[in-house]
Parts: structure tokens; C-alpha cells; sequence
């Protein structure tokens, strides 16, 4: 089923829940490129609100449950 996406971090990739408003993730699940502009509020995988940190060069964003998510491992795509 996911098979012809490029694989993400589940706090970013799981596609239950859009990372920018927590609400279900339809069929907006945001891609890599997307992410490298705005970071991630919510996690795609329980919905929970991340802390983010946004850097000069990029950001991180960390679920309680799902780990750290950082941008910089979203490049490997470029
Ligand atoms: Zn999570």
C-alpha cells in the first residue's frame, strides 16, 4: 500500500493524522519536500502535539511516544 512512498519517520510519515493541524490526514499526507519548508506540529502517528525547534538550516520536532524527527533526515531525497 505505501510501497511507492519514500519512507519517513512515523512521527512525520504515518499518514493517521495531518502533521500540521492533528486532525485526520485524508489525502494530504505532506511529502518530504513539504516538510523541509514547514515543520511538523502534530504526529502523524498519534496525533499527540510534538515539540519543534526550528533552526536557521532546518528543525526537529519530538513525540513523547514516536522519537525525534529531524529535517535533516528528510534529505535524503536531493
Ligand atoms: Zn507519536
Amino acid at each position: 500500500m505505501t510501497d511507492e512512498v519514500p519512507v519517513l519517520p512515523a512521527p512525520v510519515g504515518a499518514g493517521v493524522y495531518n502533521v500540521y493541524t492533528g486532525g485526520p490526514a485524508g489525502s494530504t499526507v505532506p511529502t518530504a519536500a513539504q516538510l523541509g519548508l514547514e515543520p511538523p506540529r502534530f504526529c502523524a502517528d498519534c496525533g499527540r502535539r510534538m515539540i519543534v525547534q526550528v533552526r536557521p538550516d532546518g528543525w526537529w520536532a519530538k513525540c513523547s511516544r514516536h522519537g525525534q524527527v529531524d529535517s535533516k533526515d528528510l534529505d535524503t531525497r536531493r
